[in-house]
């Protein structure tokens, strides 16, 4: 006797259970649940998903012993229904319907009411009374059969259905009657004939086999493999069958069928949520052919009306509201269920953990926990960290935007980079943007890609849309630190800077034509639509609502609060500026792991100053620069440190490639030559001279500060100075000099021996110490396998995933956008690894660096501020290689505090 295949369940009881679901699937696992409840299902039993392993691995061959298993099983539903499969007199009808593990919506296959033929007919009409209903029926079973068993084209026997109702002069399937249906029935028949060779079954036990061999072959159909894939869905759980005795819906006005959410799915209200279709079978409420009613006046749509179920069948309702309550209790979640109602009595056909937005996700899992159903850690681990994100983003009008999507107004979809929704006028260059938003124009900044030099474009713009760039290209890392919606790596779209025109799919937009984006989804839209901020943002960063009248910001910061209490992982911020740190530690950051002080350079007529120290021909004349630029740092450190009040504050030193700064055009290089009084050849010569084959791999990081010790020297002053000028006016600060693009030791040990003597230049001068630590990135393979040696100079880590992730795949981070997304379509990677740690590569060199760093110091303070510092998934690898902290843009605070929490209550 081989392993059991069949589960049973109805009448009561049940032989699986809600634990089974590997086994039974979703659906099967709720049936035999909700039998086991008292709750009214139809009876049936559930083919395991090990059926579907073998059938698949041995082409279509069932294991010994199933053929009797299912045998008994109908047996034990026909005791149940008094009603026997096949019997001429009173049949029992059986469905088959496929079940995975998760669930696959509208993926696989389903066959309704199997049993009935030629010899069965009289006795389903008899037995309801209702010949058009019994042909209605078998009228459906070939539709269904012909299709998904016979494998013969549906439009075949659609079109003979509208044929039939063109000659009679109706529109409705409803209005042919049974004198019509059965004569449809027999030209169904020939055409099967005809179409597939063989003659539709009429033996109900040829029948039944021949849907459970189609709902088995069904999970390797093309779309459920896509779908598999999109959702990383392993090929080898199979789905399990689950063949149930058919109930009806569509039996008369004491019949109904719906579907329904135990809360409110969008919002997370605790109200009983769903529609309902009067007279009619399951299929006819999800194919739309009708529109359903709201079951209750709380579903109803704002100024639409309808009749409730509530109205219609009170004591139905009544029922099935018990049930909900029953079922939400019993899961403790909310539930997503199915029912039918046949001549008066209600049949529940399904319950699963419903799916739902951030919004409802958050508001049920604290709701809960005051209702006393769930515990605190169970309600962190309800909320996905990415549904947090979507407190934070502006949103458009779900409606409004389908409607845009069915006009034809979806230009493009790209890769989804920054979260929220946004809507302007297109403009083309950074300098557009300024103007365009001083005279009070909402913008988007559509780029082919974007530099430094864009940011007071991207800062005045609504958001941020790109031909080009990854995950991490400038674009995308910028947008998301300001919490702008941002599509990057959209290769569909032709930028034509001198036209001023976009162009995708045909439709050519121009320079102040609207358009809008949905970073959430990374669709680009054609025309305006209506944005709202969200109310946390407009509590914590507006402050223009009080959080008393914001309920769904209170649900956050609870949930926030649980999650805290609950991390070991710190998290801080990467913020360059005061108005960026103001906001991150709003958003709960308890420090700044990265800020990039290079950002500081482009801000009004610095970039002269920077231009000129680059440009300068020797140290005199760089120095002479640096004087400039000095007191501005010490400024924007001041801002940050008062801001930070205390927090532990990471400044790391320069690191771009300096052409970055150069002027590019003519004009420019001759407006600097006038500035800097020397001839604009001589300037051009030098900008050419600076120019590089690999500016990444080249003049960059640590290699600056190398060979212009000067530039880390004042770098190192502006930050000491400003450190102590804001503890002098009583604000604690605690600062952390870092150097980036660290290969070798020595590099670290010379920069270090600067910011050390500066430290106590500057400490001396101004008559206070001060506590400061002295650190350094690793962010390249080279120094994470020797970290046992730089440790020796450093008193922290930083790790730049971002650019360890480039120089251990030996792939730019700023050009993978064009072809890492097929990698990842065909697999050869499980994902961008500029998203999420390539655990395996990038992965095991973070976890090399920390064993070898802390055994050189074993207090050695380790974080990450590569872009995975806000990806929960890498929040989760960093939590579990013991990294001190992770550090994020602001608006990914939020959303690595609770990843922090989860990965914590994990272990
Ligand atoms: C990194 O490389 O991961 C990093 C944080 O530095 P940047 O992105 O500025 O190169
Ligand atoms: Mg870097």
């Amino acid at each position: 006797m081989g392993k059991k295949c069949v589960y049973q369940f109805g009448g009561g009881g049940a032989e699986g259970d809600a634990t089974m679901r590997n086994v039974l699937g979703g659906k099967g696992a709720g049936l035999a649940e909700m039998s086991r409840l008292g709750i009214p299902v139809p009876p049936g039993f559930t083919i395991t998903t090990e059926v579907c392993n073998i059938y698949q691995d041995t082409n279509g061959k069932y294991p010994d012993g199933l053929e009797q298993e299912v045998h008994a099983a109908v047996g034990a539903v026909e005791s149940i229904m008094g009603r026997r499969f096949g019997d001429p007199e009173n049949p029992l009808l059986l469905s088959v319907r496929s079940g995975a593990r998760d669930s696959m919506p509208g993926m696989m296959d389903t066959v309704l009411n199997l049993g009935l033929c030629e010899k069965t007919i009289p006795g389903l009409t008899a037995a309801s009374g209702n010949e058009r209903f019994a042909y209605d029926a078998y009228r459906r079973l070939h539709q269904m059969y012909a299709n998904v068993v016979m494998k013969m084209d549906g439009a075949i026997l659609e079109g003979l259905l509208e044929e039939a109702k063109d000659a009679k002069g109706v529109k409705l399937d409803t209005e042919l009657d049974a004198a019509d249906l059965k004569a449809l029935i027999v030209r169904y028949k020939e055409a099967i004939r005809e179409a597939t060779g063989r003659d539709f079954p009429e033996d109900p036990n040829d029948q039944l086999w021949g849907g459970i061999g189609a709902v088995l072959e069904s999970w390797n159909v093309p779309r459920a493999v896509a779908y598999r894939r999109i959702n990383k869905i392993p090929e080898g759980w199979g789905t399990a069958v689950n063949v149930q005795a058919m109930v009806f819906g569509n039996l008369g006005d004491d019949c109904a069928t719906g579907v329904a959410f135990t809360r409110d799915p969008a919002t997370g209200d605790p109200n009983f949520y769903g529609e309902y279709l009067c007279n009619a079978q399951g299929e006819d409420v999800v194919a739309g052919i009708r529109t359903p009613e709201p079951i209750n006046h709380q579903s109803m749509s704002p100024g639409k009306g309808g009749t409730t179920l509530e109205d219609a069948m009170p004591e139905i309702y009544k029922q099935l509201d018990g049930i909900r309550l029953q079922l939400e209790a019993h899961y403790r979640d909310m539930q997503d269920i199915e029912f039918t109602v046949e001549s008066g009595k209600l049949w529940m056909l399904q319950t699963r953990s419903g799916k739902r937005t951030g919004m409802a996700a958050i508001r049920t899992a604290t709701d809960m926990v005051e209702e006393g159903m769930i515990d605190e850690k169970e309600a962190i681990r309800r909320v996905h960290p990415e549904q947090i994100s979507q407190l934070l983003s502006p949103i458009f009008d779900q409606k409004e935007k389908a409607s845009a999507i069915a006009e034809g107004r979806r230009v493009a979809t790209g890769l989804n980079a920054g979260p929220g929704a946004s809507t302007g006028k297109i403009v083309f260059s950074a300098d557009t943007a300024v103007e365009w938003a001083k005279r009070g124009e909402k913008v988007i900044l559509v780029r082919v890609e974007t530099s430094p030099e864009d940011i007071h474009g991207m800062h005045v713009a609504q958001g941020i849309l790109t031909a080009r760039g990854g995950m991490t290209s400038h674009a995308a890392v910028v947008a998301r630190g300001m919490g702008k919606p941002c599509i990057v790596g959209c290769g569909d779209l032709d930028v034509d800077y001198d036209a001023e025109t976009v162009t995708s799919g045909g439709q050519t937009l121009r320079q102040g034509d609207s358009i809008s984006i949905d970073g959430t989804s990374g669709e680009v839209l054609a025309g305006q639509l209506v944005t709202r901020p969200s109310e946390v943002l407009q509590v914590l960063i507006e402050k223009s609502l009080d959080p008393e009248d914001a309920p769904l910001y209170k649900r956050f910061a609870k949930l926030m609060e649980w999650a805290d209490a609950h991390r070991r992982l710190k998290v801080r911020t990467n913020a360059d500026t005061p108005n960026d740190s103001v906001n991150a530690v709003a958003f709960g950051a308890q420090g700044i792991g990265l800020c990039r002080t290079e950002h500081m350079f482009f801000e009004g007529t610095r970039i002269d100053a920077v231009r000129e120290m680059i440009l300068a021909q020797n140290e005199a004349g760089r120095r002479k620069a640096l004087e400039k630029l000095l007191p501005m740092q010490r400024e924007d450190f001041i801002g940050i440190f008062r801001a930070m009040n205390g927090r532990p504050v990471t400044i790391r030193t320069l690191d771009p490639p300096l052409h970055e700064f150069l002027p590019h055009t003519g004009d420019e290089i001759r407006d600097l030559a006038g500035k800097m009084d020397v001839s604009v050849e001589h300037l051009s010569s030098v900008v050419e001279s600076l120019k590089e084959s690999n500016p990444m791999l080249g003049h960059r990081g640590c290699r600056l500060g190398i060979a212009f010790p000067e530039i880390t020297e004042m770098q190192a002053r502006a930050i000491f100075e400003a450190a102590i000028t804001v503890q002098k006016e009583g604000i604690p600060v605690e600062p952390e000099v870092m150097i980036p693009l660290v290969a070798v030791e020595d590099e670290l040990r010379l920069q270090r021996e600067i910011v050390v003597r500066v430290a106590s230049e500057v400490m001396k001068e101004m008559g206070e110490t001060i506590e400061y630590l002295a650190g350094t990135m690793i962010e390249l393979p080279r120094a994470a396998i020797t970290a046992d040696e730089v440790a020796r100079q450093a008193d922290f880590f930083s790790f730049g995933t971002n650019d360890l992730t480039q120089t251990t795949f030996g792939l730019s981070r700023d050009d993978a956008g064009k072809f890492l997304p097929m990698y990842v379509e065909s697999k050869i990677l499980p994902a961008d690894p500029f998203v999420s740690i390539d655990r395996a590569g990038v992965g095991e060199l973070v976890r090399i660096a920390v064993e070898k760093g802390r055994k050189t110091r074993p207090n050695l303070k380790i974080g990450i501020c590569g872009e995975h510092g806000g990806d929960p998934a890498s929040v989760g690898f960093c939590h579990e290689i013991g990294l001190d902290y992770v550090s994020c843009s602001p608006y990914r605070v939020p959303v690595a505090r609770l990843a922090a929490a989860r990965a914590a209550l994990e272990e």
